[in-house]
C-alpha cells in the first residue's frame, strides 16, 4: 500500500473570550491536520500540536520522502523523516510534523487491517479512561477568584472527578486561587495545578510549600523545560509530585528526563513528542524507570482520538488488583472546531471517556466541518 498524497489542513477560529496562561494569551484556536492518501483509497488523519503554518510547511517538505513509501512501514518512515532532519530537528516543530504524519499512518494501518490502533499495538489494557477537566485559564477581565470557582464547580457538576488549575502568574494570587479551588470542589475531587513554566525554582518551591496541605495531585511545569536540574531541586524540596514533558520530544529527550528522575509524572503530547509510534516507546521506557505517564492532550477530536488509542495501551506499573490508571487530559476551554472535525463527537459521561473501537483512530472525519475552519 503506497502513499500517493499528503495534504495539510490549517484550521483557525477566533475565540469569543480570549484566555491567558503564565506567559501568553490566545484569541484564536489553530491547528494543522495531516491527511495521508494511499493507492488503495484508504486515507488516514493525524494532527500536530504547535504553530500550524510552520509545521504544515515542514510536512510539505517531507512529501518527496513520503510519496511512494509503504504506508504500513511506520517505524521505517519515522526513522527516515527523523534521520533527515536530525541535525537541526531533534526537538520542536520537525518532531511535531513527524507526529501528525505518524498518527495518520496508524489510522491507515488500522483501516487496512480493520482494527483499532490499540489492538494493533497489543491492547487494549483498558476500554475507558477517567478524564480530568483542563480549563481554569485567566481572562482579560473579571475577578479570577470568582469566575474560576464558578468554572470549577461547573466541571464537578458535569461529573468530572479531577480539575486542573492554571497558576504561574504571581505566587500570592496563585495560592489564593488554589485555596479557593480546593475549598470549592471539596476533598474528593483530584486537584492539579499547572504553572506553564511561569516560575523560577525559588518561586516554584515557595508556591508549592504554601499549598502542600491541599492534596495537590501534581504540580505541572513549575519551571522551563530546559531546566531539568531545577525540576530536581523542586522535587527534592516539595511533597507534591512534579509533572512535565509537554515541551519535550522523542525517546532521546525523555531518556534524559527518566534517567535523571527529574519528573515524577511525564506528559508527552502524542501530537508533538513523535506520534503514536514514538510515544509507545516512551511509555515503555517510563515503565522501565518506574515513572508515571499521563499524556498531555490539546487539540481537536483527531488528537483526542490518537491520545485515547495510546491511553488504551499504557502499561500498568505496577500491576495489581487495583492498579493506578492513567488519566485523560480533557480540555474544556473554548474550541470552536474541537468536535466539528468529527462526525460523532468524543465526549465524556460523568468524567469517563470510552476508547474508540472503530478501525484506525476509531473516528469518522467530517470534511464539511474541516472546510468551515480551513484557511489558505
Ligand atoms: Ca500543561
Amino acid at each position: 500500500m503506497k502513499i500517493i498524497d499528503v495534504t495539510t489542513h490549517v484550521l483557525e477560529a477566533p475565540l469569543t473570550v480570549p484566555f491567558r496562561w503564565s506567559f501568553n494569551r490566545a484569541d484564536i484556536r489553530q491547528t494543522v491536520l495531516v491527511e495521508v492518501t494511499t493507492d488503495t483509497g484508504i486515507t488516514g488523519w493525524g494532527e500536530c500540536f504547535g504553530p500550524s503554518r510552520p509545521i504544515a510547511a515542514i510536512i510539505q517538505s517531507f512529501k518527496p520522502l513520503l510519496l511512494g513509501a509503504d504506508a504500513l512501514a511506520t517505524d521505517l518512515i519515522w526513522q527516515t523523516l527523523y534521520d533527515r532532519c536530525r541535525d537541526q530537528g531533534q526537538k520542536g516543530m520537525p518532531v511535531c510534523a513527524i507526529s501528525g504524519i505518524d498518527i495518520a499512518l496508524w489510522d491507515i494501518k488500522g483501516r487496512y487491517f480493520d482494527a483499532p490502533v490499540h489492538q494493533l499495538m497489543g491492547g487494549p489494557l483498558r476500554s475507558e479512561v477517567e478524564a480530568y477537566a483542563t480549563g481554569m485559564y485567566r481572562r482579560d477581565d473579571g475577578d479570577p477568584l470568582e469566575y474560576l470557582v464558578e468554572e470549577a464547580l461547573g466541571y464537578v457538576a458535569d461529573g468530572f472527578k479531577g480539575v486542573k488549575l492554571k497558576i504561574g502568574f504571581d505566587v500570592e494570587g496563585d495560592v489564593a486561587i488554589a485555596r479557593a479551588g480546593r475549598q470549592a470542589v471539596g476533598p474528593d475531587i483530584k486537584l492539579m495545578m499547572d504553572a506553564n513554566h511561569g516560575y523560577d525554582v525559588i518561586d516554584a518551591i515557595r508556591m508549592g510549600r504554601m499549598v502542600e496541605d491541599l492534596d495537590i495531585r501534581w504540580f505541572e511545569e513549575p519551571v522551563v523545560p530546559e531546566d531539568l536540574a531545577g525540576y530536581r531541586e523542586i522535587k527534592a524540596a516539595l511533597k507534591i509530585p512534579l509533572s512535565g514533558g509537554e515541551c519535550d520530544y522523542t525517546r532521546y529527550g525523555f531518556r534524559d528526563i527518566l534517567a535523571t528522575r527529574s519528573i515524577d509524572i511525564i506528559q508527552p503530547d502524542t501530537c508533538a513528542a513523535g506520534g503514536l509510534s514514538e510515544c509507545k516507546k516512551i511509555a515503555d521506557m517510563a515503565v522501565a524507570h518506574g515513572i508515571r505517564y499521563i499524556p498531555h492532550v490539546w487539540g481537536t477530536g483527531i488528537g483526542l482520538a490518537a491520545s485515547l488509542q495510546l491511553l488504551a495501551v499504557l502499561p500498568h506499573n505496577p500491576p495489581g488488583w487495583k492498579p493506578t490508571e492513567p488519566l485523560l487530559e480533557f480540555d474544556r476551554s473554548e474550541h470552536p472546531f474541537r468536535q466539528a472535525v468529527l462526525k460523532q463527537p468524543l465526549d465524556h459521561v460523568n468524567g469517563v471517556v470510552q476508547v474508540p473501537t472503530g478501525p484506525g483512530l476509531g473516528i469518522e472525519i467530517d470534511r464539511d466541518g474541516i472546510r468551515r475552519f480551513e484557511v489558505d
